[in-house]
């Protein structure tokens, strides 16, 4: 056997790809999840889940460990390596490249790698991550305990966050571009009931600044009167939306004005043998409970896929 060869190549150990790796394995085929962090994606930067059916409320860290646990008890296994590159090959053999070794070859790819936050793209942006500007609460809101924050976006995200941020910090404000929220009605009345978040609505940020060192304050634009103004505040979290991981394909792939792939009902995107699931994949909405359902299709569709490419090799064989 080649032991860099897989049936089934699942890209990122988020919710979809641990779910994707699960149903792969079930269906016996030899499959691998990749993965250069820690399993669970996007869970990791999620204090709560609280929409998640059977668990009514569970940290993102405990979602993550029993959904890896689970996700490799059928004998997926779990690599830790950066993918690099993936090269479809039309006669099947897709070649995965990692970072720091030989490449692996799959005979489906289910491409499960989700995103990076979106930048705002402003001056003084890059110059304080780290230091003031933040895209993730879990990992940063505490060090950021009696301070003064700001919260960009109107999304869930936003939403989510600036409530979480609220336990250390004395005051959160929201800084959105609308007058109306994208979020979920439910937390857009938590936020709204929380004495500690107030809005700032039809502004946007023009720039982060500081002293140098640290933020110090937002530099604002009202999107109607044009009139600048400046709020002081001791880091500034942005969470203004989602970039998907779909560069690492070798050649075209169809996908939408965000860049998110168009996949059919079975998962299968418009390269042969490869499947996407997830936050990588066009769609309404980007839950835990999507990014599982339609893994599940993508496991299902890549183990038929498999099964149908594998028949006459085994019968000229
Ligand atoms: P999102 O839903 O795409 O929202 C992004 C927000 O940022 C929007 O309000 C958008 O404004 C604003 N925005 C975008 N670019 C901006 C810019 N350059 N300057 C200022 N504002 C900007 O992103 P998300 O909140 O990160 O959520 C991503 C996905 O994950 C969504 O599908 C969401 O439902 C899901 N999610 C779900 C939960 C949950 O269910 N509890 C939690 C987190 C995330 P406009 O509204 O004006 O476009």
């Amino acid at each position: 056997m080649d032991e860099l060869h897989y049936d089934v190549a699942v890209i990122g150990a988020g919710p979809a790809g641990m779910t994707a790796a699960m149903y792969a394995a079930r269906a016996l085929k030899r499959t691998a999840l990749f993965e250069a962090k820690l399993p669970g994606g996007e869970l990791l930067n999620t204090e709560l889940i609280e929409d998640y059916p059977g668990f009514e409320s569970i940290t993102g860290a405990e979602l993550a460990q029993r959904m890896a646990d689970h996700s490799l008890r059928f004998g997926a296994e779990l690599l830790p390596r950066r993918v690099t590159a993936i090269v479809p090959r039309a006669d099947g053999g897709h070649r995965v490249e990692v970072e720091d070794g030989p490449p692996y070859t799959a005979d489906a790819v289910i491409i499960t790698a989700g995103g990076e936050p979106r930048k705002l793209g402003v001056v003084g942006e890059q110059e304080y991550a780290g230091r003031g500007v933040s895209y993730c609460a879990i990992c940063d809101g505490a060090f950021f305990r009696g301070e003064h924050l700001a919260v960009v976006g109107g999304g869930d995200a936003a939403l989510e966050e600036a409530a979480f941020l609220t336990r250390y910090a004395r005051q959160v404000t929201i800084i959105h571009r609308r007058d109306q929220f994208r979020a979920q009605p439910l937390l857009i009345e938590r936020a709204r009931a929380n004495p500690k978040i107030d809005f700032v609505m039809n502004q946007v940020v023009e720039s982060v600044v500081g002293d140098g060192q640290r933020v110090s304050g937002v530099s604002l634009r009202q999107v109607h009167t044009q009139v600048s103004s400046e709020l002081s505040v001791g880091g500034v979290f942005v969470f203004v939306g989602f970039l998907p991981n779909t560069q690492l394909v070798v050649g075209h792939v169809d996908h939408d004005a965000q860049g998110y792939y168009r996949t059919d009902e079975q998962m299968r995107t418009s390269v042969p043998g490869i499947f996407a699931a997830g936050d990588v994949r066009a769609q309404l909405t980007r839950q835990i409970t999507t990014a599982v359902g339609d893994a599940t299709t993508a496991a299902v569709a890549a183990t038929k896929y498999v099964e149908e490419e594998q028949a006459p090799q085994a019968a000229a064989g």
